[in-house]
């Protein structure tokens, strides 16, 4: 056998680039030479694996049809390039030491949930491995979350600090095993552990190691008790989602008045009594990036999600989490990032001890250092396909988008629910979900991430071009000036939100109409835009052509906390509008304040913001007071308007290039007077947002000849606008593109910065 190989023996070499590291592929590629008779050696390379082979040319080939048909299951082949080569007469197969050379375009993967034979061997009494939490295997566990630097290999993971036992170590170095290499391996004897914090029963032997500290956590969410819980990239804040007195307690401990919740139930079944969940809904649940996913509710919870008819829900991703349901943890837990209000997720325990004590009774703390903060990803099956509302754990630092970028490209995001993107060998990578940047910590952790994902991928500050986001206020603005970069450019924000999706798409060519419903964004002309509609495509940019009627903005971007204050511009317009501190309104002093300084003309900007038309609306409808989150009184309204059924539309005309509020808000007013449902009415402004949109989207097309629609920024979060969208042009002939793998919200901004800085495509500022 041997001898005939020898005789025909044929050679070649083959690179693999895409997400090919730290997936298992190295044991896959050497199991899968042994299974051909091919020798030769694999390495992990900057650019990728990198595979010699010699044999049989049959075997060969068998090799290369079963590499493209069956790749492990996290790994994501980007591009295999074959080549024939020399054999130079090699008589074993091996799995070489990482080679260090020119720039790594290797892409990290994210981290992945515990796989299956990992939870099997979790529950078996006989294993090694037995309740040990931080189980794992080259198919499954930490990625992301635990690598230092690049190439992925144990030294440059915050398991570097642990060393592999002799069990281990012959996994390790098994090509046959399924802990070939797997870099964050361990065992409960030679790994890190998880520990509770304060120790309870000091006294007592069986409360100690893993299994005790695990067992007795899930007695105290029994119990009704708050836990910090360390996991994956951060610290969560658990608690019995069934006991309305724990949420309230952490309601109150956690200053979070009444944004949602996320859970995390046992299994699918579990969820599948709690949300209605669809086909679509049920993938992205199970799949690896095991994201939170919002669904119709089907039962109530007291305090989980005030005022909403979805809820979030999880699976189970860590060991952790397996463990604690197995010892009896509650059956629905409440799972929310540990911080307080607005403040980024804890990483470091030392952090998390000094900040949520006072919130957590207790905290289950693991040893594994957290390289760096990622919180859960948010996810829902939408009108439109699948859309990430929050990209991070799972998904992040996954390569997003190619662009035809010459040179690397830092494009810094938006100030709120910021995320940057870096472009290096014309590949984009979209940083996980970093958050408001007028907090000090994400401001932080904001710069770590810069640094972070620069050094990773060994780009100078010098060569880079910057890109950052048109406003003259934001805190990414002013970072942009302190960083060492030469050549800066800017573009404006709802450019970057329309770019994002055609980015997504990977189409550099296409004309569009592209449509931003958003919040709040710096316009060309130094006013707040955010009803703006725009024609072109990536290459040649976009130029605005249409946008809501301007109005008054008392207060400018503060008026996004207060729906009346937003209201009073927007209504001082309307005329014959009914007495809003009459009974039906019962309008706080907060809107006659607005309306002074709106009818002064002073300290107010001009808008064209859908997201402030929402909130005025919501306003008349009863929505009064100050929001406690961002966006809050749009999906009020949303959640308001889904119960009940379609009966007519308010009039939203398209004239002269602007939708007109005028007469939409006039019809809310007047039938909130007349003693219309509330519902009914929220229904009737939603259907009217759409059908104007669609009016004013059919004469675009037509008059700039483009057949596809983009639609992106905060509103089209909105899924009821996006149904009521999907159903008006079902029948036309306008096709709708949307965000599928960034948000359409701002963490999208920094990938359409980043395509549109690929084409050169820079709005200069109005200062
Ligand atoms: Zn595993
Ligand atoms: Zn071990």
């Amino acid at each position: 056998m041997d001898h005939e190989n020898n005789i025909m023996a044929s050679a070649c070499s083959i690179r693999v680039r895409g997400v090919v590291q730290g997936v298992g592929f190295r044991p896959f590629v050497y199991r899968l030479a042994r299974a051909n008779t091919l020798n030769g050696w694999v390495l992990n390379a900057e650019e990728g694996v990198e595979i010699h082979l010699e044999g049989a040319e049959t075997g060969l080939e068998a090799f290369v049809r079963d590499l493209k048909a069956q790749p492990p299951p996290a790994a994501s082949i980007a591009e295999i390039d074959v080549r024939w080569a020399e054999p130079v007469g090699l008589s074993e197969f091996t799995i070489r030491t990482s080679q260090r050379r020119e720039r790594p375009t290797v892409r990290i993967s994210p981290d992945l949930p515990v796989c299956d034979d990992c939870i099997r061997e979790l529950f078996d009494p006989a294993d090694q491995r037995y309740w040990y939490p931080y189980i794992n295997c080259t198919n499954c566990g930490p990625r992301y979350t635990v690598v230092l630097a690049l190439p992925y290999d144990r030294s440059n993971t915050t398991m570097k600090d642990w060393q592999l036992d002799d069990y281990c170590a012959g996994e390790y170095s098994n090509p046959g095993n399924r802990r070939f290499h797997a870099q964050p391996l361990a065992c409960t004897a030679c790994g890190p552990g998880y520990y509770l914090h304060p120790h309870l029963h000091s006294n007592d032997e069986t409360a100690g190691g893993n299994e005790g500290s695990i067992r007795r956590a899930a007695e105290m969410l029994h119990a009704g008790a708050i836990l910090a819980v360390k996991g994956l990239g951060g610290y969560h804040l658990a608690c019995d989602a069934r006991n309305p007195t724990a949420v309230a307690a952490l309601r109150d401990r956690k200053y979070r008045k009444e944004k949602p919740f996320a859970l995390m139930v046992r299994d699918v079944e579990m969820a599948r009594t709690l949300v209605e969940l669809s086909r679509e809904a049920e993938t992205l649940l199970t799949s690896v990036a095991r994201p939170i996913v919002l669904a119709p509710a089907r039962i109530k919870l007291s305090g989980i999600a005030p005022e909403n008819n979805e809820l979030g829900v999880m699976l189970p991703y860590t060991p952790l989490h397996h463990l604690l349901v197995a010892a009896g943890a509650p059956e629905i837990m409440v799972m929310t990032s540990a911080n307080r209000s607005s403040e980024p997720i804890a990483y470091e325990d030392e952090d998390a001890l000094q900040r949520l004590t006072g919130i957590a009774d207790s905290f289950l703390i693991g040893q594994r250092p957290i390289a760096r903060r990622v919180d859960d990803s948010v996810a829902r099956a939408g009108a439109f396909g699948p859309v990430v509302l929050r990209r991070s754990r799972g998904y992040a630092p996954g390569a997003m988008a190619s662009l035809p970028a010459k040179r690397p490209i830092l494009a810094l995001g938006a100030d709120l629910k910021n995320t940057i993107t870096l472009v290096v060998d014309g590949q984009a990578f979209v940083s996980q979900h970093i958050g408001d940047l007028d907090h000090h910590q994400s401001f932080r952790a904001f710069d770590e991430t810069i640094h972070d994902l620069a050094s990773m991928y060994e780009v100078r500050f010098d060569d880079l071009l910057l890109v950052h986001d048109l406003h003259p206020q934001y805190r990414s603005t002013a970072h942009a000036a302190t960083l060492g970069v030469r050549q800066i450019g800017t573009v404006q924000h709802h450019r970057a939100h329309v770019a994002s999706v055609l980015a997504e798409r990977g189409d550099w060519t296409k004309r569009i109409v592209g449509v931003s419903f958003d919040g709040t964004g710096y316009g060309d002309d130094g006013s707040i835009w955010g009803g703006e509609i725009f024609v072109g495509s990536l290459q040649e940019g976009f130029t605005r052509v249409a946008h809501l009627r301007r109005a008054a903005l008392a207060g400018g971007d503060a008026a996004a906390h207060y729906p009346v204050q937003a209201a009073a511009g927007f209504l001082a317009e309307v005329e014959g509008l009914p007495d809003v501190f009459a009974e039906a309104f019962a309008f706080p002093e907060r809107y006659r304040n607005a309306m002074e300084l709106v009818r002064k003309g002073v300290r107010t900007f001009a808008t064209t913001s859908v997201g402030r038309l929402f909130d005025a609306a919501a306003s008349l409808l009863g929505f009064t007071r100050e929001i406690t989150f961002e966006a809050q009184a749009a999906i009020w309204l949303e959640q308001l308007a889904r119960c009940a059924s379609l009966t007519e539309s308010y009039p939203f005309p398209f004239v002269g290039g602007e939708l007109d509020f005028r007469p939409l808000l006039l019809a809310v007013a007047q039938d909130r007077l007349r003693g219309r449902d509330v519902r009914e009415i929220a229904r009737s402004f939603q259907h009217g947002i759409a059908q104007g949109l669609c009016d004013a989207l059919n004469v675009i097309s037509r008059r700039h000849a483009v057949d596809t629609v983009v639609l992106s920024g905060g509103v089209f979060q909105n899924e009821l606008l996006l149904e009521d969208l999907k159903s008006l042009l079902m029948n036309g002939s306008l096709r709708v593109w949307t965000n599928h793998a960034v948000p359409p919200n701002d963490g999208g901004i920094s990938l359409g910065q980043a395509a549109l800085a690929a084409f050169e495509r820079f709005d200069a500022p109005a200062w």
